[in-house]
């Protein structure tokens, strides 16, 4: 069956650095997809490739068959593939509600609306007429995912959601990723967090150094295999 996303030999250079070495992934259709390893070990750029943001890998990005790896991001979002960012960045100008508004461009149709994205997280209701500003980290997340739940994607990548948020505000983030599955959208996190990671996918993929080191449902793999997968042999 054709893949909704996929790599094959996904390879990234920065200048002559190179960061990923032959990377295959592939996400189906409704699938939660957690992305793990230890700082550069590739995650970021591994999304960057999938978002559109590196546009240099035309021959191993593919989406529903069809190779995307040279497209811009605003032409992958066009696809069904949104990204919520790390750091969030929000217009900073703009209220909650009308950033919310912008992660509607584009003329996709499905759940999501101002309406659900509010009832997915209420404090953003109550908050609509704030700067963006002027929330909390944890609700300027929250509207980083509303944003891109906006566009109706097939699929969510989420880069670091729970990044320096406290463990009660991560919490709350995650508590919405059930409801956003069965919208239907798949989900592809990076997560340093390897509990929290293992709790909320379907499958899992480890990297380190640039490389796939193991990658399976969280019920199959033991501590011992995910331990070596993330930190090498030691
Ligand atoms: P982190 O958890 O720290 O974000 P990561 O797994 O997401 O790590 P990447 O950010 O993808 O890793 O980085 C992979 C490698 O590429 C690292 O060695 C990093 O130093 C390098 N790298 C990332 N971005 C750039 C860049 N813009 N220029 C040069 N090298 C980069």
């Amino acid at each position: 069956m054709t893949a909704l996303l996929e790599t094959k030999g996904l390879k990234a250079f920065y200048g002559d650095f190179q960061a990923l070495f032959g990377v295959d992934i592939t996400v189906a259709e409704g699938e939660t997809i957690a992305i793990i390893g230890a700082n550069g070990a590739g995650k970021t750029t591994l999304m960057r490739a999938l978002s559109g943001v590196l546009t240099n890998a035309p021959d191993s990005v593919f989406c529903r068959g069809e190779a995307v790896g040279a497209l811009a991001a605003p032409d992958i979002l066009a696809r069904g593939i949104a990204m919520v960012s790390e750091g969030r960045r929000l217009f900073p100008s703009l209220t909650v509600e009308e950033n919310l508004m912008i992660g509607a461009y584009g003329k996709r149709r499905g759940a999501w609306t101002l309406a659900t994205v509010y009832d997915l997280f209420p404090i953003l209701k109550e908050r609509r007429a704030n700067p963006a500003t002027a929330l909390s980290g944890g609700q300027q997340q929250m509207v980083a995912i509303g944003r891109a739940l906006m566009a109706n994607p097939d699929v969510l990548l989420c880069d670091e959601i729970s990044l320096g948020l406290a463990p009660v505000v991560v919490r709350d983030i995650y508590a919405a990723f059930p409801r956003i599955r069965e919208s239907g959208a798949a989900i592809v996190i990076v997560e340093q967090d390897i509990g929290q990671a293992l709790k909320v996918a379907n499958r899992v993929y480890c990297m380190m150094e640039g490389r796939i080191t193991l990658s399976g449902r969280p019920e199959a793999l033991s501590r011992a295999a995910i331990h070596a997968a993330y930190f090498g042999a030691q």
